[in-house]
């Protein structure tokens, strides 16, 4: 989960930690080069948003309207000093509103952006925004600084701006943005936490030149990112398992070199294993046995082919190498005790009443796949050529009794194999 949710940060942390980097370079820059910098949130809010209303991500789209107000509000009225009363006021409004914004989004489910609740989403991210600056535009900001709570005029850390309530606010809406990374793991999210990181740098160092620049279009460009990475993973990323897909298989083929050996493996008995325990237990064994597989060792890529079929290419290698990677994962499979929660029972089948009755201690099911694996040779004409021989192959582990893997190189007589160990609860000796 670690790993995943760090790659997640990859390209967000490299952004901000570009804006970090140019930073520095912003004094060198011409006057030209530092306008056409102001004008790059626009451009990337302008994308962002974009992308994420043609994508159905309306949390992109939110977010890239709240950096975009909030940009504009900074561009347009608070270029000159925050000792100004009516500044400084604009700016405490800012740092609170920006972190509640994001924070609130984080916690929205995707909707439709033209649906009711969508609307009314728009209108509570938007409307902060307006009454700041219709206020500041009648010039009643000023005004209100005596009126301004302690802890917005505290500063929380020395030589800057923040106060201690903004600080405060920013600690409380990581919580959500992180808990919904976290749960949700997807790039949107990762978008959202650079999001709020770059609000934060960019009011902590505020009179830097064009920090606001600089970190909100990293985090609006960190927004276009993860909405392009979100398609190509709906396109190529299984949805059930988290692994590739058919789609991802084909894209495989289709660069391969000339030596490559392809292995499908399949589960046995499945379908007896579903009408046993049911299809929503049937479905959390296949995102088990799809992550074994995932792991397989020798440079091997794994895919899910449709149902409970998976496919591994090796690129580069012969059927000889790759068959002990394969016999691992088929072992690793078949001795692994997959616990099967009670309440996963099917409480409607007359077999799942049955087991129960029969049954009392907790469940630990084994479930095993057979493998069959061929190499490009010259009796092939293209991936998909060998992908036929290694199904034949499969078809002879299953007729040589599943739960083992057959090379088309291999005799069939000769099935390699691990008995399962008796004392286990062999769902298919049990059952078949
Ligand atoms: P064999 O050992 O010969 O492979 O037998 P089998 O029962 O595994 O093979 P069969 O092709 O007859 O059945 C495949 C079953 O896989 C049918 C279906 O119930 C199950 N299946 C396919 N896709 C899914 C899925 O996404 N979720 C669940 N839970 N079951 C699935
Ligand atoms: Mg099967
Ligand atoms: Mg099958």
């Amino acid at each position: 989960m670690a790993f995943r949710i760090l790659t997640l940060l990859l390209p967000a942390a490299l952004l901000l930690m570009g804006a970090f980097l140019l930073l520095a370079l912003v004094p060198a820059l011409s006057a030209a080069q530092q306008n056409t910098l102001a004008l790059m949130p626009y451009l990337m809010a302008g994308i962002a948003g974009f992308l994420g209303y043609c994508f159905k991500h309306s949390r992109v789209l939110l977010v890239s309207i709240n950096l975009c107000a909030a940009y504009f509000l900074i561009q347009n009225n608070l270029q000159s000093s925050l000792a100004r009363p009516d500044n400084y006021v604009l700016y405490s409004f800012l740092s609170l509103l920006l972190p509640v914004n994001i924070a609130l989004i984080a916690t929205y489910a995707e909707r439709g952006v033209f649906t009711p609740i969508g609307v009314i989403r728009l209108v509570v991210v938007s409307a902060g925004y307006l009454a700041i600056y219709i206020l500041k535009e009648m010039g009643v900001l000023g005004y209100w600084l005596t009126e301004l709570p302690i802890s917005l005029i505290q500063m929380a850390v020395d030589e800057t701006y923040l106060s201690e309530a903004a600080a405060m606010v920013f600690v409380v809406a990581l919580i959500p943005v992180v808990l919904s990374l976290i749960f949700r793991r997807t790039h949107t999210d990762a978008g959202l936490l650079a999001s709020l990181i770059a609000a934060l740098v960019t009011l902590l160092w505020f009179e830097r030149p064009l920090i606001s620049s600089l970190f909100l279009s990293a985090a609006l460009i960190a927004l276009a990112v993860s909405v392009v990475q979100n398609s190509y993973n709906m396109a190529f990323v299984d949805e059930l398992t988290g692994i590739f897909g058919r789609r991802a298989l084909r894209d495989k083929f289709a660069n391969l070199g000339r030596r490559y050996t392809v292995a499908m493996l399949d589960i046995d008995h499945f379908k007896k294993f579903n009408d046993t325990y049911g299809h929503e237990t049937g479905d959390h064994v296949l995102r088990m046995v799809a992550a074994k597989i995932n792991n397989v060792k020798g440079g091997g890529k794994a895919y899910r082919y449709g149902g409970e079929e998976f496919a591994v290419v090796f690129a580069g290698k012969t059927e000889d190498e790759v068959l002990p990677y394969l016999e691992e994962v088929r072992e690793i499979i078949a001795y692994y005790p997959m616990a099967i929660r009670s309440e996963e029972r099917p409480t409607d089948s007359d077999t799942g009443k049955q087991l129960r009755s029969n049954q009392k201690r907790p469940e630990h099911v084994q479930v095993t796949i057979s493998i069959g694996v061929a190499e490009k040779d010259d009796s092939h004409s293209n991936p998909d050529a060998v992908m036929k021989s290694a199904d034949q192959a499969l078809y002879a582990a299953k007729k040589a009794g599943r739960n083992c893997t057959i090379g088309s190189h291999q005799p069939i007589s000769v099935p390699r194999r691990v008995q399962l160990r008796r004392a286990k609860v062999d769902f298919v000796n049990r059952e078949g």
